[in-house]
């Protein structure tokens, strides 16, 4: 059975830590798109964990964790994580990556960097990862696949054509000095021999492990609000965050994603700029920032304050809508617990008119929101187990989202450990 978790909203909702825990009975972790630009935060036995590119599974010895081929590989940095976990006491991973998967190049850094420098002001907000360099590459057919690392000559003869177009940019564009091939082929060199032991034919072993009945999990990275066709485009990440692209970066069969859990927090946070309608600002924005997630919502790459906002329902029944959800976690609940009344964002108004509707970014941009106040339950939720358990005010919260947006909540998250959740009989 494969099951996709994905984001409903713009990232950051939990999808490590439901990962993490639904990745103990499961045997394969993929992640299928994304790179190291967007961090999982894992709390288990082992410690506290900021994972930016492999799969939130590696912490368990019977799962096999893969990077996919839709995946911006960046070679340095994945040996890095996995020294660091083994530097921790989690005991070293079974990891494999896609033949296909694409590298991310030392350059694509330096074209992030220099590019949002240029763009100033009106920059995208990048974690200068290299993610958009790395997929503008992919796309125009210059990208380095894994496996061309195996082969001298094309990789020889493909280095010197790549350097002459990125040279022309380098030195004319950004005032940069030139990339010297040779050194280039060099570093290339030490990639292939740090990734070697890893390369697999990912879609072929994958298709075994669907015939073996084996229990498969494709993590996302960010929410439906940042994929580049459905989300708030330009502001969105340079690959889909959807779990359809999950076939796509895995390299399975659509219909074999059998399961779609939408992770939705129980309030909203976005890092970067984009339309945000629902968003709050001052003290207000600053107490929800500080008591979010488990210890504030700041970026687990950049270290950035996230924006905060109100839960939007608008959003997130798009979000679920586009991801195809066939269930919901609703996540962070506890954090709400100290507010008298609880603002729910059900509509926005658009020149005078109320819609339902997540329209096109022009659109949003003119957007004000329309709240429903919903009255807080006002005590520490942490520790129960039970549905029924919690208080009234705050299973009507739930079941009000619910209802918002037409998915059923499945389980709802109630601290940032393993083992706070709640599951809901249905
Ligand atoms: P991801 O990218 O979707 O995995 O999200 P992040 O890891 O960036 O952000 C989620 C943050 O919330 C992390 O710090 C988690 O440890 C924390 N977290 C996840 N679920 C809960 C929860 O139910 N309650 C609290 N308080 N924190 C949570």
């Amino acid at each position: 059975m494969v099951r996709a978790i994905v984001g409903a909203n713009w990232g950051d909702e939990g999808k490590g830590k439901i990962t993490d825990m639904l990745a103990k009975e499961s045997d394969i972790i993929i992640r299928f798109q994304g790179g190291s630009n967007a961090g999982h935060t894992i709390i288990n036995e082992y410690g506290k964990f900021a994972l930016h590119l492999l799969p939130s599974g590696v912490f368990y010895s019977h799962t096999t964790s893969i990077i996919g081929n839709g995946v911006a590989l960046n070679i340095p940095y994945l040996i890095h994580e996995i020294q660091s976990l083994v530097d921790r006491g989690v005991p070293t991973p079974r990891i494999l990556v896609s033949d296909r998967a694409q590298i991310l190049m030392p350059y694509h850094v330096l074209f992030d960097t220099c590019e949002e420098a240029r763009l100033a002001g009106k920059s995208f907000g990048s974690t200068k990862s290299g993610i958009a360099p790395f997929y503008s590459d992919k796309y125009a057919k210059i990208g380095f696949q894994v496996s061309e690392l195996f082969d001298e000559e094309t990789l020889k003869e493909k280095v010197e054509r790549v350097c002459e177009l990125k040279n022309v940019m380098l030195v004319h564009l950004y005032h940069q000095p030139k990339i010297d091939p040779a050194e280039l082929l060099n570093t290339l060199h030490e990639y292939r021999d740090m990734i070697a032991p890893y390369v697999c034919d990912v879609s072929a072993y994958l298709a075994e492990a669907i015939r073996e009945g084996k229990n498969i999990l494709l993590e996302g990275q960010l929410g439906s609000l940042k994929d580049p066709d459905h989300g708030i485009y330009p502001m969105v990440t340079s690959s889909s965050t959807l779990a359809a692209f999950g076939a796509i970066g895995a390299g399975i069969p659509p219909y074999e994603i059998k399961n779609i859990t939408a992770v939705v927090k129980a309030y909203s946070s976005a890092v970067g700029a984009g339309a945000f309608v629902s968003e709050i600002f001052g003290d207000e924005a600053d107490e929800l920032r500080r008591r979010g997630g488990d210890g504030g919502e700041f970026g687990a790459t950049t270290g950035r304050p996230r924006r905060m906002g109100w839960f939007d329902a608008v959003a997130t029944r798009y979000g679920c809508r586009i991801q195809g959800a066939t269930e919901a976690v609703l996540t962070v609940l506890d954090v709400l617990g100290y507010l008298d009344e609880l603002p729910v964002c059900v509509g926005y108004e658009i020149d005078g008119v109320v819609t339902k509707d997540f329209l096109t970014t022009v659109k949003l941009e003119k957007a004000k929101p329309v709240y429903v106040k919903l009255p807080g339950w006002k005590c520490e939720i942490r520790g129960i187990k039970k549905y029924e358990d919690l208080p009234e005010n705050c299973r009507n919260y739930i079941e009000f989202i619910e209802k918002e947006i037409e998915t059923p909540i499945t389980m709802v998250s109630n601290g940032p450990g393993r083992d706070e959740i709640i599951y809901r009989n249905r």
